[in-house]
Parts: C-alpha cells; structure tokens; sequence
C-alpha cells in the first residue's frame, strides 16, 4: 500500500520530471498555443513539491492532495491552473478518511482526477486537450485492475494509454482551449496539456514499479 510519505514522494518525483522536460513542454505549447505549458506546470508542481514536503508525517493522503490542489491553483495562472487543481482536490475526496492507499484506491485517483478535469474544462473527449489522456488513463487503470494488476501495473496501464492519447491528439481538431483558435492549423500537432499528462502518469507508474 500506498502511504502518505510515498505519496509525498511520487508528487516531488512528478515534480522533478516536470521540472527535467519544461522545455519541451512548452515548445510543444509554442505550436499551437502561447509557449508557456512547461513554465506553467513547472511552477504548479514546483510549488506543489515544497508544500508536501513540508507537511506533518501523521497527514492523511487526503491532506496531501488537498495542499497540492491549493499550492498548484495558487501558484499558475495559465488554465492548467484550475484544471489541475480539481483534479487533486478530486482525488482528495476519493481517498478520504484512508491512511493508506491500495490498488483500487489508486485506480479511483486517477479516475477523480480525469472526471475533474472534465467536469472544471467542460471538454469532451476528440477536442484535442489533456482529457485525450486522461480517459483513456482512468479507463486502461480500472481494466488492468479488473484483470489482477496491482498498483504499479494498474497505472503503467494507465500511462500506456494516456501516450497513446496523447499521440493521437496529433491528428485531431482543437475545440477547446488556446489551440482552438488556429482551426485546423492545430492538425499535425500534439496537444502539450496530453504530452504532459503522459509524462505525470508515467511518472506515477515508475515510481511504484
Ligand atoms: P494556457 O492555454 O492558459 O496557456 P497551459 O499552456 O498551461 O494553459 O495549458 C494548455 C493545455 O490545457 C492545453 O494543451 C490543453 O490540454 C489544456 N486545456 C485547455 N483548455 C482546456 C479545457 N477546457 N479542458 C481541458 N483541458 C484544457
Ligand atoms: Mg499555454
Ligand atoms: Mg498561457
């Protein structure tokens, strides 16, 4: 199982792998839309990973994702900003009351935290916007669960799939968000919000491994 440190620990991991692809993050935002997706999220989980880290050992893991919620929402004004903050405040209350997280509990983190993103950006999925990932992520994860997986097998799953969504945001349209202004000047290219959530889930499943 899953306890708090290690959860403590998987968000400076997430940090620390933001922090190592910024660059091309937000190259991949200068396509299709202000170039600042790296900056942004580097700044989010910067501020994420000094929270945490500073949190009481005896905090429960809902503590945890409710200091990630509001440090990141503080700390970004690009819209990642809100996104991601519903996302952990989501994943908050699906471990609620838990000291520590197993499988499934992991299984509905992820699961939180796409249908927060959905429900605060009002995208669907094909607009060519990190819910391209997170769907497919939270479906691959309770799929793998189904089948036996345990943790690290369940969100290597999910990061399997979130990159096969990301990728095939390539060929799709953006309508919604920055990119939807260029038309279909956005064909071709990868929605930066998907590459980003491919790396944070990668990230989580190899921590885990
Ligand atoms: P901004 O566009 O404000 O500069 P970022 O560059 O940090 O913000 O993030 C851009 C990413 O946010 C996009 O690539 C897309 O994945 C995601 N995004 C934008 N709008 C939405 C939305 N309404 N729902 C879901 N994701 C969105
Ligand atoms: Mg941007
Ligand atoms: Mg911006």
């Amino acid at each position: 199982t899953i306890s708090t440190q290690d959860l403590v620990a998987m968000f400076i991991a997430v940090a620390d792998a933001i922090e190592a692809d910024k660059d091309r993050l937000s190259e991949l935002d200068g396509v299709i839309g202000d170039a600042d997706h790296g900056v942004s999220l580097g700044i989010g989980f910067s501020a994420v990973k000094e929270a945490v880290a500073g949190l009481d050992a005896s905090a429960e893991p809902v503590t945890v994702f409710n200091t990630a919620a509001k440090s990141f929402l503080n700390a970004v004004g690009a819209s990642s900003g809100p996104l991601y903050a519903t996302a952990f405040m989501r994943a908050g209350a699906a471990v609620k009351g838990k000291a520590e997280l197993d499988r499934d509990d992991m299984v509905a983190v992820v699961a939180a935290m796409a249908k927060g993103i959905q429900d605060r950006g009002k995208a669907e999925r094909g607009d060519k916007t990190m819910v391209d990932a997170w769907l497919p992520a939270a479906e691959a994860a309770a799929e793998a669960a189904q089948g036996g997986a345990g943790i690290g097998g369940s969100l290597d799953a999910a990061a399997k799939a979130a990159q096969e969504g990301a990728e095939a945001t390539k060929a799709m349209l953006a309508s919604k968000g920055r990119a939807a202004r260029l038309g279909d000047r956005s064909l071709g290219h990868m929605d930066p919000g998907a590459a980003s959530t491919a790396l944070i889930i990668r990230t989580m499943a190899d921590h885990f491994s």
